[in-house]
């Protein structure tokens, strides 16, 4: 069997994504590689694959327990021999997967990395063994979003099998996080199979917050009956919010690590099978979460980096289809983070800057006018566009400022207008916060700019025209850019111009300013979520879509496994446009492999022909030949 072969009868797949076959032909020629591919990006398939060819076994370690059964039910699903063995499994389970194990009818072994270190797995496995892959491999640095302390033990277990070939996989790597996954898993000469970060399929919007509820509810509209996770910034935020969105008659589940332990896993397992569709949560939700057809992700607070915005945000779409991923940004989020990162104690120095670079990287991201593709990419070390893909300009088609929701400012007018903010804040000496250097140049006096005569300055109402959310989200863009800061003062922060802002006062240097469309103008240009097959290029038959979904969601609660274990939405949405009448029909449909044709294969080419999901399923309801 060539792997083409393999990838077509045990997965139903006719090509390979970017760098699967290279990370398969690596691991069957016994090299080492490293493989960093985006979320979706197929990943399992590297270190499936060469299991299914039967070569002997593969050893993968993942830190992610609550995914790890969920995973093996998908490689069983592809055919393979999969078990998976960890803390959480229950004695006979773990008595039967050690005995096929034993027996050597494993053809892929999924173990946490504390399992590993245990050491007692070593000298059953040894002469079988043909790949160790290790899953989510940046948590073995430091310099990662998620260190983890049992990943830099690995190292040990790996030199017990020198001639095993090594494979670390991770989906979100600076070149430096890179670096020090080969370093730290001593990976010898590897093939560096790195993928372009970008997710083409997503469509990401950044706008300054204005109204929480309000704006996280225009998102959940555009999405009725999808699936979506709303992160807010602190377990308050998260229960304040999801109350809110309830009631504003939204039906969506809160979800915090303060939460008791039997709420959480209800929560989580209502979520990926798809009995509950929106997620209120802070970032304690998701990274057990597999659920690939989660069409919308809402930062309701900025998140802490771009590593941790590219991994929440990256939930979205994991299919492959159409998803939108929105960012609400204030500036007073960096400041709570500060706060949250301090209150064990003051920072050294490193990690202070380390901090600092963090939040204004993720500043810039949130208010430049500047294609978010392009600034994630680069985040990534990668160039946008990609190369070889023929898209011109920044005009990605698929984020807020080159859809026009958020207006670049022609240079000239960019300018004047920093001039102006900045003029506001050096008039105001640096000894008052953003809300009063808003209202100075937005010309509303109170009391206290009256008393002070703030209100005769020169700057007073200077921007009254442009309204509060341009002026505040201009104060903002000339922060991440280096024009404006803001200094603590006992707890309070004040806004001051920089050296830099003073120079472009006097003409010196570039400033780049956006300003987002008012929500009228923008309805009339927003384009609703691209319809389901379009991402296939195929009609869609959104009523048989549903069907089918029904249909897979009886099946998978009928096999206690997740709905996506069955069928990914993508094969749903092929099965709805191609609408495929015979076996071998359906056998065409991506995603459809053998096993999956024989397993399912009669149930959906019932409700494909016109029966309802409950009688294909067996379930009556149906004509009395179902029954
Ligand atoms: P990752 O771990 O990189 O996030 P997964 O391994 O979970 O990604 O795969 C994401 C999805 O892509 C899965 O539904 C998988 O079945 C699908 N997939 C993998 N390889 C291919 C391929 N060659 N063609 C089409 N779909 C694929
Ligand atoms: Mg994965």
């Amino acid at each position: 069997m060539t792997p083409e072969e393999a990838l077509r009868k045990r997965w139903g797949y006719d090509s390979f994504k970017p760098f699967q076959r290279e990370a398969v032909e690596a691991a069957l020629s016994g090299r080492d590689c490293l493989v960093v591919l985006p979320t979706g990006g197929g990943k399992s398939l590297c270190y499936q694959l060469p299991a299914a060819m039967g070569q002997g076994l593969v050893l993968v370690v993942s830190p992610l327990i609550a995914l790890m059964d969920d995973q093996v039910a998908a490689a069983r699903e592809a055919g393979l021999a999969a078990d998976a063995l960890h803390s959480n499994l229950e004695a006979d389970h773990r008595g039967e997967a050690a005995r096929r194990l034993a027996a050597g009818k494993t053809d892929v072994l999924y173990v946490s990395p504390e399992r590993l270190l245990v050491g007692d797995l070593m000298e059953g496995i040894s002469a079988r063994l043909v790949l160790i892959a290790v899953d989510e491999a940046h948590c073995v640095s430091h310099w990662g979003h998620e260190f983890r302390p049992e990943y830099r033990r690995l190292a040990e277990v790996l030199e017990r099998f020198p001639e095993t070939a090594r494979m670390a996989l991770t989906a979100t790597a600076t070149p430096e996080v890179q670096e020090d996954v080969c370093a730290q898993l001593a990976l010898r000469e590897p093939a560096r199979l790195i993928g372009h970060p970008d997710r083409a399929n997503l469509i990401y919007r950044a706008f300054p917050r204005r109204d929480q509820v309000g704006q996280v509810r225009e998102v959940v509209r555009r999405h009725p009956g999808e699936g979506g996770i709303v992160y807010a910034q602190t377990r308050r935020d998260v229960e304040r919010l999801a109350a809110r969105l309830a009631g504003a008659g939204i039906s969506c589940a809160a979800y915090h690590a303060g939460l008791p332990a039997d709420h959480r896993r209800r929560v989580q397992a209502d979520f990926v099978n798809e009995r509950l569709d929106i997620v209120v949560a802070t970032v304690a939700f998701g990274m057990g979460i597999d659920r690939s057809n989660v069409r919308y992700v809402v930062h309701a607070n900025t998140p802490r980096s771009v590593e941790h915005y590219q991994q929440e945000s990256g939930r979205a779409g994991r299919d492959g289809l159409p998803a939108e991923c929105v960012l609400l940004f204030a500036a007073s989020d960096l400041a709570a983070h500060r706060g949250l990162a301090r209150k064990d104690g003051v920072l050294a120095p490193e990690r202070q800057r380390a901090l600092e670079r963090q939040l204004r990287q993720i500043g810039r991201y949130a208010v430049a006018p500047v294609c978010r593709h392009r600034l994630l990419a680069e985040h990534f070390g990668a160039p946008y566009p990609p190369e070889g893909v023929g898209r011109d300009g920044e005009v990605c088609g698929a984020c807020d400022v080159c859809l026009d929701e958020t207006k670049r400012l022609a240079a000239e007018e960019a300018l004047l207008t920093a001039k102006k903010v900045l003029s506001g804040a050096w008039r105001a000496d640096g000894r008052f916060g953003t809300g009063h250097v808003v209202n100075l140049l937005m010309g509303r006096a109170d009391e206290r700019m009256k008393r002070i005569g703030h209100d005769a300055l020169e700057v007073f109402g200077l921007l009254k025209e442009s309204g509060e959310t341009a002026v505040r989200s201009w104060v903002d863009q000339l922060i991440v850019q280096g024009f404006l800061e803001t200094v603590e003062e006992r707890e309070y922060p004040l806004l001051r111009i920089t050296d830099a802002g003073k120079a472009l006062c006097r003409g010196e240097g570039t400033v780049r300013l956006g300003v987002p469309a008012p929500p009228a103008e923008r309805a009339k240009k927003r384009p609703k979520t691209p319809a389901r097959g379009t991402a296939l290029g195929l009609p869609a038959d959104e009523e048989l879509f549903e069907c089918l979904r029904r249909l897979r969601r009886l099946i998978a609660e009928g096999l206690g496994v997740p709905p996506y274990v069955v069928f990914h939405d993508s094969a749903l949405v092929e099965m709805a446009a191609v609408k495929p009448r015979t076996p071998e029909a359906l056998l065409g449909v991506r995603g459809v492999g053998e096993r999956k044709l024989e397993r399912y294969g009669a149930a959906f080419l019932k409700v494909i022909s016109g029966r309802t999901p409950e009688a294909a399923a067996g379930l009556g309801e149906g004509t009395p030949e179902d029954s």
